[in-house]
């Protein structure tokens, strides 16, 4: 049966009436009024997902799946209509990559040595429940795709989510208990507390029974996780570079990288940030990029408007602005543009407030280069060590390789749109939490896990 887009609206404003802040919550699934219960519950749940078969665990996340494929929508519309960030469409293409591409229990592999003196297995087990921190910008996703990895692993999670996505993060941690007890395991695999707040990730933080934290957020969250004390995996910020040199397709490489940076109206942290080229091409990319891509040339004037109204004071970001349209965002500066604008460009040096800081909107700086060094240099520069994501366009494999070692980060996209790193148009397996800082790169199921050997000394080697 069709659901019609009003029927959707209606459900979305039934839920969202439902879950109005400070009203009840109650029969929503996972959520308790304090960090100390939700932990309690979620350990309850880890002693049954412990003993658990790997049929088992594979059971409800194959439910999950189904869950959130029939709820792609509803969830879309709740984190747009709650944050205010992204894109209904594209949110939808998210969850479904979540649903479809998010590694199970397959990703736990056991490794074995068997010779003269016996068998040795190095298996995967589980930490128990884990402590989870998540962003306003793709609140249900991270949830939804963390959950999944986590009980692969045969965790279970309570999440301190953004405040700012509260509502979306309740709605799909209540789905996955219903997967849950739908597919015969335990309620409360994924649970968190009605208000998220400081004083409720710091409990989280210092509580017993937490082993492993796990942030998806800025240089503050991941900060304050690796000072917990605690193992913690910190997926932080980016500001990823496209370098563009003279051997690329050039219409092909503007094409990329305004539909990677529009993507989501550019919330993603992998996500195209600013542009450098080298000189020979750099004014033929801007034209493709203005004339065959929809991208609005941005005067100085209309530059300076926008850095005041998107850049605070003191340099932080207006929560206001992030994750909006180019649309939206010009109407903000007294522009008024037809809807197929999908991106502002200029070109500007490296410092260039909008260039240099991570912006989270279809706001895309060019920086020009003296040539391919000189771009490689600038791209590092603005960069600023995260580690996290960097693209490139170039048909040269030494440069590709000369620009891999020195941005050394935890994805590189060659000739593709950023997205192909997830799985989008690209081989391989989404994730919503990139551990850049920490160095585990893309996590997945067996992120979650600890190794553990098990020696049988000189027997069970049958040969
Ligand atoms: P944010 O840092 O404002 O918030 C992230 C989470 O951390 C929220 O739940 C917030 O409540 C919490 N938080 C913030 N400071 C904290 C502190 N000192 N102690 C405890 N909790 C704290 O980030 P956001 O605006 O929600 O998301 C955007 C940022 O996250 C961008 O910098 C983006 O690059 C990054 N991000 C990274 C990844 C990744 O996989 N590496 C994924 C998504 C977002």
């Amino acid at each position: 049966m069709e659901i019609t887009e009003s029927q959707i609206k209606s459900i979305v404003g039934e839920v969202m009436a439902k879950m109005q802040l400070g009203s009840s919550v109650t029969g929503m699934h996972g959520v308790f009024p304090d960090m100390n219960t939700a932990i309690e519950k979620a350990k309850e749940a880890q002693k049954q997902v412990r003993v658990m078969s790997m049929d088992q665990r594979e059971k409800i996340i194959s439910k999950i799946r189904v869950k959130i494929k029939e709820n792609a929508e509803t969830l879309a519309r709740m984190g747009v209509d709650e944050t205010g960030m992204g894109n209904v469409g594209d949110k939808i293409l998210k969850h479904l990559l979540v649903a479809e591409k998010t590694p199970g229990t397959e990703d736990i592999k056991t490794q074995a040595w068997s010779g003269d003196r016996g068998l040795t297995l190095v298996e995967m087990g589980p930490f128990g429940v884990i402590g989870a921190i998540t962003p306003c910008t793709n609140p249900s996703e991270t949830v939804l795709c963390n959950t999944m990895g986590m009980l692969a692993g045969g965790n279970t999670v309570v999440f301190n989510p953004h405040p700012q996505a509260i509502r979306t993060s309740i709605f799909a941690i209540n789905l996955l208990n219903e997967a849950s007890l739908e597919a015969g395991g335990p309620d409360n695999i994924a649970c968190t507390v009605e208000k998220p707040t400081l004083a409720s990730s710091d409990i989280m933080m210092k509580h017993k029974d937490i082993p492993l934290l796990v942030a998806t957020g800025g240089p503050g969250v991941v900060t304050a996780v690796l000072s917990s004390g605690k193992r913690g995996i910190g997926a932080g910020a980016g500001n990823p570079p496209a370098l563009v040199d003279e051997t690329a397709d050039i219409a092909k490489a503007a094409q990329d990288i305004v539909n990677g940076c529009t993507f989501d109206n550019n919330l993603p942290c992998i996500a195209e940030k600013e542009v450098v080229a080298v000189d020979a091409i750099c004014d033929e990319l801007m034209r493709c990029m203005v004339e065959e891509q929809g991208c609005y040339l941005a005067s100085p004037e209309i530059q300076d408007k926008l850095a005041h109204t998107v850049i605070n004071e003191k340099g932080a970001l207006n929560r206001k602005c992030v994750g909006r349209s180019a649309k939206a965002l010009l109407s903000m500066v007294g522009v008024e543009v037809p809807d197929n604008i999908r991106c502002i460009i200029f070109e500007g040096p490296k410092e260039h407030p909008l260039i240099t800081t991570e912006l989270m909107m279809p706001i895309l700086g060019v920086v020009r280069a003296k040539n391919f060094r000189d771009a490689v240099e600038q791209a590092v520069w603005l960069e600023h060590g995260n580690r996290h994501s960097a693209h490139i366009h170039s048909k040269n494999v030494d440069r590709i390789t000369e620009y891999a070692r020195a941005i050394d980060t935890a994805i590189l996209v060659k000739n593709g749109p950023s997205y192909a790193a997830l799985g989008f148009g690209g081989e391989g397996f989404p994730t919503f939490t990139i551990a850049s800082r920490t160095g585990e790169g893309l996590t997945s199921a067996q992120t979650f896990t600890k190794r553990r050997r098990c020696t049988m000394s000189d027997s069970l080697c049958i040969r």
